[in-house]
């Protein structure tokens, strides 16, 4: 057995265990795909342990200081500060039960605060309200803002490394007229590119019961606020624990580092009339997690079986959601109508 296949590396995109490929003399990455020479393998995994240890630490502090609640309806899993108690769960509103702590793994590395109060929260939710007509009596009720609740919702951003290769035909062309004739001169070049990359900050939400479309709703995030992250966030405020693990969602992640490092490249094959790119090879080496809350004001309401989600962007106050409608009360107001122009009718019948 060589001294490659004794050592056990892990993934530097995904944290995946990685397999040695005799064929191609690399390692590979069957859960997402990755490929790595030796060399490169050795460097990101060098890195990645350093980085771990540094982690450590602060892990088995959080592991300490978090409190878990779960929610035996739905299984939501929520976790706080120690200050903080959860009595209902934020999206069947059941009762959630304390079922110990989260383990360090778990621990978020950044945080955007809350700037947006419970007070403020309640304000825009009452505004978006006023504008809507047809609402249930209970959607409006004081009763219902119970159920609304600062949360942080768990994002995974990337930070990844890009080896790329790029091998183009080029064309110049020249074009003059001598005499009678007309001419063109065709340049041909070989053109090659070849770049390291570093791609920042590409985001990618880690809850499946959060709807992805009504978190792009309330985008954007202003990502200059990030700090790092302390427990003394989450009083007060609930978080989510993530669901959807780095390695699910590596793969949209890396598309949009494949296609950005792609374009780059493209765009510095200037001057020529024309460019067929014959290879195009974008490698992620090595990506770079952040486990990150955003902050949230999130409320459910369920109404005929159906349930309808409100979010607040806890930063900038941006509101979403679809506003449930009350069909006795429609239904109602088009009899009126109804009434009404049968009497105009008649009125008019009359005259
Ligand atoms: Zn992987
Ligand atoms: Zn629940």
């Amino acid at each position: 057995m060589s001294s490659l296949e004794s050592i056990q590396y892990k993934c530097p995109n995904c944290s995946a265990d990685l397999r040695f490929n005799p064929k191609k003399q690399g390692f590979a990455c069957e859960y997402c795909d990755s490929f790595f020479t030796p060399e490169e393998c050795k460097q990101a995994n060098e890195q990645m342990q350093r980085e771990q240890q540094e982690q450590a630490s602060a892990s088995d502090e959080f592991a300490e200081q978090n409190q878990l609640f779960i929610c035996q309806s739905c299984g939501a899993e929520l976790m706080t500060d120690s200050d903080t108690t959860a009595t209902e769960c934020l999206y069947c509103h059941n009762p959630v039960i304390l079922k110990g702590r989260l383990s360090g793994e778990y621990k978020p590395s950044k945080v955007i605060p809350f700037k947006i109060s419970r007070e403020e929260a309640v304000q825009i939710f009452r505004n978006w309200c006023k504008k809507r007509k047809f609402l249930p009596k209970d959607f409006i009720s004081e009763s219902q803002l119970v159920h609304l609740h600062g949360v942080y919702v768990p994002f995974w951003v990337a930070d990844c490394h890009v080896h790329g290769i790029m091998h183009a035909d080029c064309h110049k062309l020249k074009h003059w007229t001598s005499g009678d004739y007309k001419y063109t001169e065709i340049s041909e070049f070989d053109v090659f590119r070849e770049a390291d990359l570093d791609f920042n900050g590409i985001p990618a939400d880690g809850q499946s019961k959060v709807d992805d479309n009504l978190m792009e709703a309330i985008e954007p995030f202003d990502y200059r606020d990030t700090v790092n992250f302390e427990m003394s966030y989450l009083s007060g405020f609930l978080s989510d624990k993530y669901d959807v693990n780095k390695a699910q969602v590596f793969p949209r992640v890396r598309n949009r580092a494949v296609n950005g490092s792609d374009m780059l490249l493209r765009s510095s094959m200037t001057g020529y009339d024309s460019v067929r790119v014959l290879q195009s090879d974008m490698n992620v080496l090595s990506t770079k997690w952040q486990y990150m809350l955003l902050p949230v004001w999130f409320m459910t309401f369920h109404y005929q079986g159906k349930q309808y989600d409100f979010a607040i962007n806890g930063q900038s106050g941006k509101q979403a959601g679809t506003p449930p409608l009350n069909s006795k009360k429609l239904l109602l107001v088009c009899i009126l109508i109804s009434i009404l122009c049968g009497c105009i009718g008649f009125l008019g019948g009359l005259l």
